[in-house]
């Protein structure tokens, strides 16, 4: 693909791919650390209940992986991914330093309207810069590789690597600075930080290689309208798409019959876009399959649309990690080890520490599996994490039924329970990365990934939308208790195992079936 000059390599692979490491690595530090805070800051800062707290922890989460699919877009067409970083890069520092902005704390003559406001404005920036940035970051890193390069999957791997040393350093650092020393803190080290991994990628930039360009920069130069340039006008627009945004994330749709169907908590209108869109993509999807394709793509297709689909459950079910597992972790534990004790936005620490710990265990396992014939196939391998999710939240559930002589669980229980969590997040999200690009017709590979990346944006808005069930009205004092919350947690994990178990036992019934679409 590239007939540059090779760049300079550094341990056997592009410079460029250790640019991209580092700038995903600071902007998932900024994104995990947000996401580590925001449920406690919520609750505890502008004292939101907890429904509505999960709620806008999954509406917000969900847009930051549903603009990808229109980052990508621009970037392919128009900036060229190069362009697309830096602009994603620069609305993610302003975003978390606007979040810095924290005001004063709810009290009994009610919020800060004004915080408030700047939160959501905040979290708007954020979740477009996502869009620009992380679609495309990805992208950059398949084009510093030839079509056939073997190092294409290590590369990967590698940046599979970065996305959580940057989770795993955001929990614990971030955790820890916005919990005890203040929120604001917190978050504006978010910000150093992704502005330190700015730097670096304008100054690493020259190792991409010119394979980050636009398609056609004169076009983007030239005046289009009003004097602007194109390029201006696609930034004005984003900014225009900010303010929708923000709006956007406090909609919510008052409508008693749909209230009542979800539990009382009202319905969003990030909610109602998701159904529209979803809705739209099987649309597409199924005059897709009657555009002449032939037998065996279709059969792949529709494998795939199965795996993505099923995806969506998974991430619903693993996102409550950040939601009632803080919550859990904040009520109801005793969170100290090896004489340490952690905050609990400091536990979602725990997930990014297996990933990094299991990562090369099953990039062993996988090849030695194939040669030996027992490579289960792609659905085999989501059945398999479906359940290994099902019986994270098994463990949970038996730790609150068994709480300590100090009416706590133990961190771990959620430490086991991370570790078999974390086990089917390996058999599903890289898993399924590979699957989009060795099952998708060639011509809609782009628009398949950001179909995977849209059903993680699904993802977690069912997380939110679930945990609403798990919500627990403060008592008279402002508190939820300890035995208070354990009442509530152990029955709602048990229901959250039954769905993760059972949902694995039919796609396992159904796996003879799909095998067969492939053939
Ligand atoms: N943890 C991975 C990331 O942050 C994948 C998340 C997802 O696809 N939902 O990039």
């Amino acid at each position: 693909m590239s007939t540059a000059a090779p760049s300079a390599e550094f341990l056997g692979h592009p410079k460029g791919l250790f640019v991209c490491f580092l700038t995903e690595m600071w902007e998932r530090f900024a994104f995990y650390g947000m996401k580590a805070l925001l449920l406690l800051y919520l609750v505890k800062h502008h004292g939101f209940n907890d429904g509505d707290g999960y709620l806008l922890l999954g509406t917000y989460a969900g847009l930051a992986y549903a603009l990808p699919l229109l980052g990508g877009l621009l970037a392919d067409r128009y900036l060229g991914m190069r362009k697309a970083v830096l602009f994603g890069g620069a609305l993610l520092v302003a975003g978390q330093f606007g979040m810095a902005y924290t005001g004063s704390p709810a009290a009994e003559g009610g919020r800060d309207a004004l915080a408030v406001q700047v939160m959501y404005a905040s979290l708007a920036l954020i979740a477009m810069g996502v869009g620009f940035l992380k679609p495309n970051i990805s992208t950059i890193v398949g084009r510093l590789y030839a079509e056939n390069d073997a190092r294409r999957d290590s590369a990967f791997s590698i940046f599979y690597m970065g996305i959580n040393v940057g989770a795993f350093l955001a929990s614990v650092i971030v955790g820890y600075v916005g919990e005890r020393l203040g929120w604001g803190y917190g978050f504006a080290l978010g910000g150093v930080m992704m502005a330190a991994g700015l730097v670096q990628f304008v100054l690493g930039q020259k190792h991409l290689m010119g394979q980050a360009e636009p398609a056609d920069p004169a076009r983007l130069r030239a005046p289009l309208l009003a004097g602007l340039s194109l390029e201006w006008l696609i930034y004005l627009g984003a900014l225009l798409g900010v303010v929708v945004v923000w709006q956007v994330l406090q909609t919510r749709i008052d409508f008693e019959p749909l209230n009542r169907l979800v539990g009382g908590h009202q319905v969003t209108l990030t909610e109602l876009v998701a159904v529209v869109l979803g809705t739209a993509l099987y649309a597409w999807f199924a005059v897709l399959m009657f555009s002449g394709i032939d037998r065996v793509a279709r059969g792949k297709m529709l494998l795939l649309l199965v795996l993505t689909t099923v995806s969506a459950l998974f991430w619903g079910l693993y996102e409550q990690t950040y939601g009632p597992w803080v919550a859990l972790a904040e009520r109801a534990m005793d969170r100290s080890t090896f004489g340490l004790e952690w905050t609990a936005g400091q536990t979602t620490a725990i997930g990014a520490l297996c990933v990094i710990a299991m990562s090369p265990l099953f990039a062993w396992l996988w090849p030695r599996l194939d040669r030996a014939g027992l490579n289960p196939g792609y659905a085999a391998k989501f059945a398999a994490a479906l359940m290994l999710c099902g019986l994270a939240f098994g463990v949970l559930a038996f730790a609150c039924a068994h709480p300590g002589a100090d009416g706590l669980v133990s961190l771990w229980w959620m430490i086991l329970a991370y570790v078999v969590l974390v086990a089917g997040e390996m058999v599903l999200s890289p898993i399924g990365l590979a699957a989009v690009t060795a099952l998708s017709l060639p011509r809609v590979v782009g628009t398949m990934m950001g179909a995977w990346f849209l059903f993680s944006a699904f993802g977690e808005m069912i997380a939110g939308r679930l945990a609403t069930y798990a919500a627990i009205p403060p008592g008279a004092e402002g508190t939820v208790s300890a035995a208070q919350a354990l009442a509530v947690y152990g029955p709602f994990f048990t229901q959250m195992m039954w769905i993760g178990l059972g949902a694995g036992l039919a796609l396992l019934l159904a796996t003879p079936l799909l095998n067969r679409l492939t053939r």
